[in-house]
């Protein structure tokens, strides 16, 4: 299934990224509590996404991950993204955080028994794992990766 992407009319350009997730900006965007509904603000959404200094057109505010190469807009917003070959953004995009986790704890993830902050936490959490797993192309920057505690 392909899906489009919004055209976006605002953003915030990211001019490093040495994230050590410490700020938790990218962790604000959901409630206290996790509990399944969607992301709010809408995960994909046309005002203030981020553009970093890799390329990478992220949504919202959700460091770590990307829907492609925001110098090559024009063609992403007219082709939009195969979900076939992005399973992460496949869950994201259809609200489907159970169906993410579960596809994580398949892959060997050992959910926290103590729970976590916020949905945004456990999101975070999982693509930290998922990174180490193999070479999902919606997960970047590395340098994201690399440097969450
Ligand atoms: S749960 Fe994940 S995709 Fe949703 S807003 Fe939080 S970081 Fe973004």
């Amino acid at each position: 299934m392909t899906i489009k992407i919004p055209a976006p009319f605002s953003g915030g350009l990211l001019l490093s990224y040495k994230c050590t997730a410490q700020c938790r900006h990218c962790m604000y965007a959901c409630g206290p509590r996790w509990k399944a509904g969607p992301c709010s603000p809408p995960f994909l959404r046309n005002w203030h996404n981020h553009l970093d200094n890799y390329g990478n057109f992220i949504p919202g505010y959700c460091g770590g991950i990307t829907l492609g190469d925001w110098r090559e807009l024009d063609d992403l917003l007219k082709t939009g993204i195969n979900l076939k070959e992005y399973p992460v953004l496949k869950y994201l995009i259809s609200d489907d955080m159970h169906g993410l986790l579960q596809f994580a704890l398949d892959s060997g993830y050992d959910e926290n028994k103590d729970g976590y902050y916020l949905k945004c936490h456990l999101c975070v959490d999982i693509r930290k794992y998922l990174k180490t797993k193999d070479d999902f192309r919606e997960l970047k920057p590395d340098a994201f990766y690399a440097n969450l505690d």
